[in-house]
């Protein structure tokens, strides 16, 4: 599959937003968690000011640049409006050369993300208490792990926290992938590893408890054929049919390696990006997804507004129930811990539907992308919210160049096309525990930077490609440290 050949990426905003709901109805559903989507909503505006006071900021200090007092000025407007201060090299010589937009606009897009990170759980504290789906509710569903792998479309930034209501932790994590076409290779890896901690005593009360894997893809229903995913060529059907049989080989592989009953279970799931509703596609008695039988949450939705919520839940179920028999009834019904997450995630994301539009007017103004940078490497589990950044999971630029592709394509739309450079942020974990491990993850971004210049080497050439390295500590409090070039002099 050649994921880079039929890319569509459209970034123009709608001129008029549609509302499902239309402008001033807010409807209220009886499952709906209105508080929690106000400290959501709250956190939403908290980051995007984090990013939208940059251009402002960066357009007044052009302004100055020539001034006597320039660098101490500049310092006291970017620690009034954007709440830290800029590195002096790029102030310093401004009079000689004028100001180096571009370098500053990736530096504070860098900056703006690094502060979201640490100021995470003073951000967070107030909807990770009161999110619908705790781990605990995981457990009880009979999973000790949730692997979710989604597209790295920045649209499902904010899957985990927002779309589908889960709090992320140590036994629920999100790895994105262009298209969500997760390396089989690598989810056997992190599958064995958590099965050895369950199986060597590391995960207390889950032995008896199994893994799920889940995969995300995405479309647009308002305009499927052009705002759907990209690595796809906005071909839902393509999307789809794709992930299922991610999750279908991973099964096999390990089925084929460790025996028969060995492999997770396994769950699909298809986001609606432009409302955030999920059609959750889920398996028969024997673990086999067929991609026909799914629940909808926006039909759920609309059919059970009004209900109170017995009613609406009894509703759910039933809906269920029907399309669980819809088709190939013989094929008997899932486990009934599968069932109570199917159920769980549907009446969560109703609040997300909600959230959309009361705060989006129903449907998200822009409906493509609108991402600020790449993040390249491993994620960070800081920051969950919608058109951020576009992650590629990566080991190494070769293996995952197609991820870097599609990026790179959707920033030269974004950032390129007016004048600016786009942010790369190579970021990676290491463990404290392990001796040497931090020098050794330096040099592994370092590697990695020097790759994606060489790739891209005509955009760096031109100063449009801005590499950021950072590092962040797995079990220890280091978190997004930014690591610099190795200073020339060095080398005499
Ligand atoms: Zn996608
Ligand atoms: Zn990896």
């Amino acid at each position: 599959m050649n994921m880079t050949e039929n890319l569509m990426v459209k970034t123009e905003p709608l001129v008029e937003p549609i509302s499902a709901a239309g402008s001033n109805q807010v409807s209220k559903h009886s499952l709906v968690d209105p508080e929690l989507n106000e400290f959501l909503y709250i956190y939403e505006e908290l980051v995007r000011s984090r990013f939208s006071a940059i251009t402002n900021t960066l357009k007044t200090l052009s302004i100055y640049q020539h001034e006597l007092d320039f660098v101490t000025r500049a310092q006291r407007i970017a620690l009034d409006q954007l709440h830290y201060e800029l590195p002096l090299s790029l102030l310093e010589d401004s009079w000689v050369s004028g100001l180096n937009l571009r370098a500053l606009h990736s530096y504070c897009i860098f900056r703006s993300f690094k502060e979201c990170v640490a100021k995470a759980r003073f951000d967070q504290a107030s909807w990770r208490e009161r999110i619908a789906l705790h781990t605990s509710f995981i457990h009880s569903c009979g999973y000790h792990t949730v692997n979710i792998s989604s597209c790295a479309d920045g649209r499902l930034q904010g899957l985990l926290s927002f779309i589908l209501r889960l709090v992320p932790s140590e036994s629920i994590y999100v790895k994105s992938y262009a298209g969500a076409m997760f390396n089989i290779e690598e989810d056997i890896v992190n599958w064995a590893h958590r099965e050895l901690e369950r199986l060597t005593g590391g995960l207390p009360g889950d032995e008896d408890k199994n893994y799920l894997k889940i995969a995300v893809y995405h479309y647009s229903s308002s305009n499927p054929a052009h705002q759907g995913c990209a690595a796809h060529g906005s071909d839902t059907e393509k999307a789809l049919k794709s992930a299922l049989e991610r999750l279908n080989e991973l099964r096999a592989a390990i089925n084929n390696t460790y025996g028969r009953g060995a492999a997770p279970d396994i769950l699909l799931i298809g986001v609606d990006t432009d409302i955030d509703s999920i059609r959750v596609h889920f398996p028969d008695v024997s673990g086999d997804i067929n991609p026909d039988r799914y629940i909808d949450s926006g039909k759920i939705y609309q059919e059970s507004i009004g209900m109170d919520q017995e009613t609406a839940r009894m509703y759910i179920s039933d809906a269920l129930d029907k399309a669980e028999s819809g088709l190939s009834s013989e094929k008997g019904k899932m486990a009934a811990g599968m069932r109570s997450l199917v159920v769980g995630l549907v009446e969560a994301n109703l609040s997300q539907i909600e959230f959309v539009i009361q705060y989006h007017a129903g449907r998200y103004r822009v409906i493509g992308h609108n991402e600020r940078f790449i993040c390249a490497g491993e994620s960070m589990n800081e920051l969950h919210l919608r058109n951020k950044y576009y992650f590629a999971h990566l080991n190494t630029v070769e293996e995952a160049a197609v991820h870097l592709d599609v990026g790179v394509k959707i920033f030269t739309e974004l950032n390129i096309k007016h004048g600016l450079a786009i942010p790369i942020l190579v970021h990676y974990h290491y463990s404290s525990r392990v001796p040497g491990a931090r020098e050794r993850v330096i040099q592994r971004c370092r590697r990695v930077k020097a790759a994606i210049e060489s790739r891209y080497s005509k955009l760096h050439e031109r100063g449009l490609l801005n590499c950021q390295i950072a590092i962040s500590d797995k079990v220890g409090t280091e978190r997004c440290t930014f690591i610099e070039d190795e200073v020339k002099v060095a080398e005499h």
